[in-house]
């Protein structure tokens, strides 16, 4: 595994996070919305150097194929506590083409938040396939698959402590 971000680096980044949030939402509660799965650990990390009330939600967010044979996306939201007239930040793990996002934040939208804000851990150069806004952003990085802290790879690795580039060793290592 080539490491690109180490446990470190990957501390002062959320905390350069969480400095930005603090200072744009002041001591206004605010609900954080985890996209499961991968971001389930930078939730964890991130809302801990939070300093206003936070309340916590999740959403699920899946694609499948359809009856077409573009991939789809599923946003499942029955996990959603209330959000009427609440400060809302949807927090994902990368943003790649951008359609996991803009789905979830379209499917916030009718819930009645006074604001939805957006944060991601990783933002992948030249990838972006629609013109929507991250308000809050930890990295940004190449255009590589990347695993570890929240990422997975056919469903492992998502417990590794850094962000790291599969390499084909690994790979056999997991046969
Ligand atoms: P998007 O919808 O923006 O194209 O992709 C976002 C989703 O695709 C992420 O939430 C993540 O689940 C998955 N994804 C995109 N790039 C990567 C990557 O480099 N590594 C992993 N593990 N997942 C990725
Ligand atoms: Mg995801």
């Amino acid at each position: 595994m080539k490491v690109l971000f180490s446990e470190e680096q990957l501390q002062q980044g959320i905390k350069r996070m969480a400095d930005e949030i603090n200072q744009r939402f002041s001591s206004e509660p605010l609900t954080v919305i985890c996209v499961m799965t991968g971001s389930i650990i930078l939730v964890a990390d991130l809302i801990r150097r939070l300093e206003m009330p936070v309340k916590l939600g999740s959403v699920h967010a899946s694609s499948y194929y359809g009856e077409t044979s573009r991939s789809e996306l599923k946003v499942d939201t029955s996990m959603l506590p209330d959000l009427m007239d609440s400060n809302v930040l949807i927090v994902d793990d990368i943003f790649d083409t951008g359609h996991t996002l803009s789905a979830v934040h379209q499917h916030i939208k009718p819930l009645g938040a006074a604001n939805i804000g957006t944060a991601v851990l990783l933002y992948k150069h030249g990838r972006q396939e629609l013109d929507f806004q991250v308000d809050f952003i930890g990295f940004e990085i190449p255009d590589q698959f990347v695993v570890g802290y929240g990422l997975d790879y056919q469903g492992i690795y998502r417990n590794l402590p850094y962000i790291g580039v599969i390499e084909s060793q690994d790979l056999a290592e997991n046969q």
